[in-house]
């Protein structure tokens, strides 16, 4: 089994919303485009007239929802999605007709929504999301690169390696599977967050007070995410008029203090706050992606406010939630485009389970079975998003995986220990065969399921 060096910053990763592949990775494609095409020669680009971009899969069917076409103008405007306004990034395109310009060395290409095609239908490329950028010159094509989103905001060039932290760096304790993970830790008597860190530490080429400054940086974003998200009212962008619901159910949490509905109110209230605020593309976190951005934040939140748990204790769960997203991106994918919803927000939930289950102090048999038990119970499910938007079911789907993945950890951690019949390895493995087997109707294209029956929208 290979080894992971996939860094938590990689999987944590901070961007506007909606989506992680259909947003954040093109955005980050176009970017990389316009750093290529800078480093061609003077000579090259001479006749340089026009950028074209064309997006395939479920890019092309759920794109102008996920806002892809504002994210490839935004990366060739030069923005990175950590870097970028989300309100100036929302105002793009806001008029179809605009021009923007690509600066390629001293010139200036044009480009405007009518360079960006939609090329529905089935393709021949090897993944669901793929773009084809070309630079054009006056009758030929000046230079052009094919890039895949992979899901959770990671892309892939043409017959290259996916793009990963430090992918010729071993870290101390490698592990390609849960299996390795343990051995590894029995072996040198450490803890699961010791051995991510460590890792990390190496990959990343950080100390270990960068790494926690990082990580609580990254529950900033996500809480402030929740915060905004429980005083924002109103209604969603896009044809839905989706309304907002944080704000009611956490004035409903608050006032239902006491009764004992009121802690899973409370936990709905967090998780759909931070999902409203990715679908109305403001500043999120991937958890594993932006589509599944609401259920680590929400979990995490009710972490520190109700259970006031320290920062160091978030910390190490945020190492433990990142060790289960590592173990299915490897061995499954977490993009909806190849596994439907149970790659992202069933992930999701796993990583919260496990996050859980660590942060109480539970061994790593508990951890473990608090995330295949997450796994299990969102296996086949599906991603057909209303009109391609990343609100129905996406939203409430958020606040239900905050709430699988309580309760896994409380399954997990009722007694069982070290008794689960599956593992987290082969529900991951049952997961990527699930996902292989699903219609491609279910992955992100918006083609079948609820994307069809919908009454009201
Ligand atoms: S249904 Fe799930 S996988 Fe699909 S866009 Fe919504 S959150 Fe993402």
């Amino acid at each position: 089994m290979s080894t992971i060096v996939t860094s938590i910053f990689e999987l944590f990763k901070v961007g506007p919303g909606p989506s992680s592949s259909h947003t954040i990775g093109p955005m980050k494609a176009a970017f990389d485009f316009l750093i290529r095409i800078n480093a061609l020669d003077d000579a090259q680009v001479l006749t340089a007239s026009a950028v074209e971009v064309f997006l395939f899969g479920s890019l092309s069917a759920t794109g102008k929802g996920h806002g892809t076409d504002r994210a490839v103008i935004a990366g060739l405007l030069g923005w990175t999605p950590e870097g970028c306004d989300p309100v100036a990034f929302a105002a793009l395109l806001a008029d179809e007709n605009e021009r923007y310009s690509v600066a390629v060395h001293d010139r200036r290409i044009p480009i405007t929504a009518a360079h960006i095609h939609f090329v529905k239908g089935q393709h021949d490329f090897p993944f669901s999301n793929t773009m084809l950028l070309r630079l054009m010159g006056d009758d030929s094509i000046i230079f052009e690169q094919e890039y895949y989103s992979v899901g959770g905001g990671f892309i892939q060039r043409k017959g290259e390696e996916l793009q990963s932290g430090a992918l010729s760096i071993e870290p101390p304790y490698p592990y390609g599977t849960m299996k390795e993970l343990k051995a590894q830790m029995s072996a040198h008597s450490l803890g699961l967050d010791e051995v991510i860190l460590a890792n990390e530490m190496v990959i990343t080429g950080l100390g270990r007070k960068q790494i926690y400054r990082r990580i609580d940086d990254i529950f900033d974003f996500m809480h402030r995410a929740v915060r905004r998200g429980l005083k924002s009212e109103g209604t969603l962008p896009g044809p839905i008029r989706l309304e907002r619901k944080a704000p009611g159910l956490y004035q409903t949490a608050r006032a239902l203090r006491g009764n004992p509905d009121s802690f899973l109110v409370f936990l709905n209230a967090y998780s759909l706050a931070a999902s409203e605020e990715n679908a109305a593309g403001r500043i999120v976190v991937t958890a594993p992606t932006s589509g599944a951005s609401g259920v680590i934040p929400g979990v995490s939140y009710l972490l520190k406010k109700h259970y006031r748990y320290d920062k160091q204790k978030l910390r190490s769960g945020l190492l433990a939630a990142a060790a289960v997203g590592f173990l299915v991106k490897h061995n499954a994918s977490i993009s909806g485009a190849e596994m439907g919803c149970m790659g992202e927000v069933g992930t999701a939930a796993a990583m919260g389970a496990a996050m859980l289950a660590h942060c109480a102090g539970h061994p790593i048999e508990v951890v473990e079975a608090a995330a295949e038990i997450a796994i299990e119970h969102h296996l086949g499910m599906t991603c057909d998003p209303i009109g391609g938007y990343v609100q129905i079911p996406c939203i409430e789907r958020n606040a239900m995986g905050a709430v699988k993945a309580y309760n896994a950890y409380l399954l997990a951690s009722a007694g069982s220990s070290g008794k689960q019949k599956i593992s987290l390895d082969n529900v991951i493995r049952v997961m990527r065969a699930t996902g292989l087997d699903m219609s491609k109707k279910y992955k992100e294209t918006s083609e079948a399921g609820l994307a069809l029956s919908s009454t009201e929208c």
